[in-house]
């Protein structure tokens, strides 16, 4: 297919330019996104003709932007399980529940999805050396596409996010750097050495490639529901590009005529005290923020990201999608994973907080009765365990022992 037929299409102003590689600012400070010929692809792929497909998000590679198949890095991400939750639903006051499962990616988190295509692009391009901040996933996901590809990786990580994410990096390779800051201030070190060290950053919206993978999993949730979507999404939000993505793959899946109906809801899920979806939105709504305390300290997770790189980009989509943000605290999130865990799904903070944003969507009468949910379990929990916060249950040496304790 003719691949020069891409364009990129600036979310803000609407500016159409010819597909072109990195820096995804806009002239206008809008963002770039990748625009695809929907009438040739329409004319070439059928639903049917995917069902025939290898199970990954490269069965969508006709709305990928790698032009090359022999420059895509796979390590077979994607087309996760989209778990139906029966007993969950008797007990709430929705009709329909299901989690998909991404925390079975390659590297534990959905953050595959979007370094897959962007470590792709980047061997399409030829280059070497590749940079990022990170809470972590993303930084694995770097560490370990880049690993497949040959390419370089450097990893800024803030100091406090879990060790066994930061140990991941460094197992498959990466230069890893812990930074005495939050993940801005990672990207700063990454900007500031950007001439001298030649690096690309693929930090969120930087390049093309995240969302576009991020991109598939809004693709895979139609595919794997029939082609209906569901009415709400419940989704753990940092940067926001997962968000960005699926909305973008919901409006391409329109105009291919793959689906027709309302699109999702999005519900924004994220941790008090680090919640600028949240507040934003409120600001936009003119109503005033109930912003948490100072005193409250969020958690490192995927969900804390002080100033996401086009905020209203993200607010502007959970708005046209009628959808709403809600901020969670820290022992909510904790006991949704406790919860989780007793349906035998291992989930990281971020895809607890899914569930603990559902239960209180239940509780305030914002999700309906007629509601089919989806949560996003974007990692799993062991990811984040650390030594000092692991459960130890009892040794004993015999049935005796069991029976006396
Ligand atoms: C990065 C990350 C998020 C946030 O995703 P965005 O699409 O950037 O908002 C949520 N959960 C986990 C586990 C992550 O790694």
């Amino acid at each position: 297919m003719n691949r020069n037929r891409m364009r990129l299409i600036c979310s803000r102003c609407s500016q159409s330019l010819p597909f072109r590689y990195q820096n995804m600012k806009c002239t206008c400070g809008g963002t770039l996104l990748v625009d695809y010929d929907v009438e040739q692809i329409a004319s070439m792929l059928t639903k049917e003709a995917l069902v025939q497909r290898y199970p990954s998000m490269w069965r969508y590679y006709e709305l990928l932007p790698v032009s090359k198949p022999d420059c895509i890095v796979s390590l077979g991400e994607g087309w996760t399980p989209l778990l139906r939750m029966y007993e969950s639903e008797k007990k709430l006051p929705i009709r329909q529940l299901w989690v998909k499962r991404e925390e079975q990616n390659p590297t534990g988190s959905f953050k595959s999805r979007g370094f897959s295509a962007a470590v792709s692009l980047l061997k399409e391009a030829g280059v070497t050396k590749a940079a990022v901040p990170s809470n972590g996933n993303a930084a694995g996901a770097l560490a370990a596409y880049a690993a497949r590809a040959g390419i370089a990786a450097y990893a800024f990580i803030p100091r406090d996010c879990p060790p066994l994410i930061v140990q991941e990096c460094t197992d498959y390779g990466a230069h890893t750097f812990l930074v005495d800051g939050l993940i801005h201030d990672a990207g700063a070190i990454i900007d500031a050495g950007k001439d001298e060290q030649g690096w690309v950053n693929v930090g969120t919206l930087r390049e093309p490639g995240r969302v576009e993978g991020k991109k598939t999993m809004g693709l895979e949730l139609a595919e794997q529901l029939g082609w209906k979507l569901p009415d709400v999404i419940i989704y753990p939000t940092g940067g926001g590009s997962g968000i960005i993505g699926m909305w973008k793959a919901f409006r391409e899946l329109q105009a291919l005529g793959w689906i027709d109906g309302p699109l999702p809801r999005f519900v924004c899920v994220q941790e008090e005290g680090c919640q600028p979806v949240v507040d934003g939105l409120a600001a936009r709504a003119q109503v005033s923020a109930v912003s948490a305390e100072g005193a409250c300290k969020p958690n490192p997770t995927g969900m804390r990201v002080p100033n996401p790189p086009d905020l209203e980009l993200v607010l502007s989509t959970v708005e046209q999608s009628g959808g709403t943000a809600i901020a969670l605290p820290a022992e909510q999130i904790a006991s949704a994973a406790a919860s989780l865990g007793a349906l035998g799904i291992s989930a990281s903070p971020e895809g607890a907080a899914t569930w603990a944003g559902l239960l209180a969507g239940c509780d305030s009468g914002w999700l309906r009765p007629t509601d089919s949910v989806v949560l996003f379990n974007t990692s799993h929990a062991l990811k984040y365990a650390t030594l000092a916060g692991l459960t130890q249950p009892r040794t004993i040496r015999s049935y005796a022992d069991f029976r006396s304790l």
